[in-house]
């Protein structure tokens, strides 16, 4: 028996970084674990590594199948809001398509998505933990992350509006705000020295952070042991949000 056993898992960008590594731990952990990702490929190298996870392959930033795939999949007890696209732009030529995609990926599918999940369990009167991710980009300005930052910071917003409104219906919601993680999104933005150096140099452990640190983080919040946290956004960031 896990610690997540009986309970059903649903995790948004499964198929690479900080949600694949959240599918196989919850799995582990006994959940029953959906995987949502929009790349085929990724999601069936998913389930070769780990056969009782079941998959949903949907584009995000489609409302209705979105929401028809997910309506497929209740009750969702454990949500793992964790799908984001990022984009480097100077802010003055941020163009009107990139912040559209952001925002409808980071932070619109994460209301329909979370309005399917939590709506069906408050029709059941049943309990649930919802972790959105977010990133330390979502309170503090960071070069050339206009769409991505305003992004987070709407994250952050609406874990808060959540928290507030779900809270008395048995529903928690937290967030991660992870520093860097060098997945194939951290790469994007950190890969090249001239930019990691004065990164490492804000953050006061000296380092960026490990997929297992904010798959742990995660956890932590999803699990019945943080049953007093709501509304809350948790640093996973080395101090890099503290000083
Ligand atoms: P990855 O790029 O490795 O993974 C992102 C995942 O999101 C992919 O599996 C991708 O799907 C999925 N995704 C993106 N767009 C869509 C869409 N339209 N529909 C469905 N799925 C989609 O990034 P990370 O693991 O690094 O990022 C995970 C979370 O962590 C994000 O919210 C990110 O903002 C946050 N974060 C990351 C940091 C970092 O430095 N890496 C720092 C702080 C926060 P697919 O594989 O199917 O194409």
């Amino acid at each position: 028996m896990g610690k997540f056993s009986g309970r059903r898992a649903l995790v948004t960008g499964a198929g690479s970084g900080i949600g694949r590594a959240t599918a196989l731990k919850l799995a582990q952990m006994g959940a029953e674990v959906f995987a949502l990702s929009k790349t085929a490929e990724n999601l069936e190298s998913l389930c070769a590594e780990c056969p009782n996870i079941k998959t949903v392959c949907v584009d995000l930033s489609d409302w209705t199948s979105t929401r028809e795939a997910v309506q497929k999949i209740v009750p969702i007890h454990l949500l793992v809001n964790n799908a984001a696209a990022a984009a480097l732009e100077p802010f003055l030529t941020t163009s009107p398509e990139t912040f559209d995609r952001l925002m409808n990926v980071n932070v619109k599918a994460m209301m329909n998505v979370s309005q399917v999940v939590a709506g069906d369990l408050v029709n059941r009167e049943g309990r649930g933990s919802i972790v959105n991710v977010s990133s330390q980009a979502g309170q503090r300005p960071l070069l050339d992350h206009t769409a991505y930052s305003c992004s987070k910071a709407a994250v952050d917003m609406m874990t808060k509006m959540m928290a507030l409104e779900l809270g008395p219906k048995g529903i928690r919601v937290n967030a991660v705000s992870p520093t860097v993680v060098m997945t194939a999104m951290g790469r994007l933005g950190w890969s090249d020295p001239a930019k990691a150096g004065p990164m490492l140099a804000r953050i006061p452990q000296g380092r960026f952070a490990e997929v297992d640190e904010v798959v742990n983080a995660i956890m932590y919040l999803l699990g019945d042991e943080s049953d007093m946290v709501n509304g809350h956004m948790l640093p996973v960031d080395g101090g890099f949000l503290a000083v």
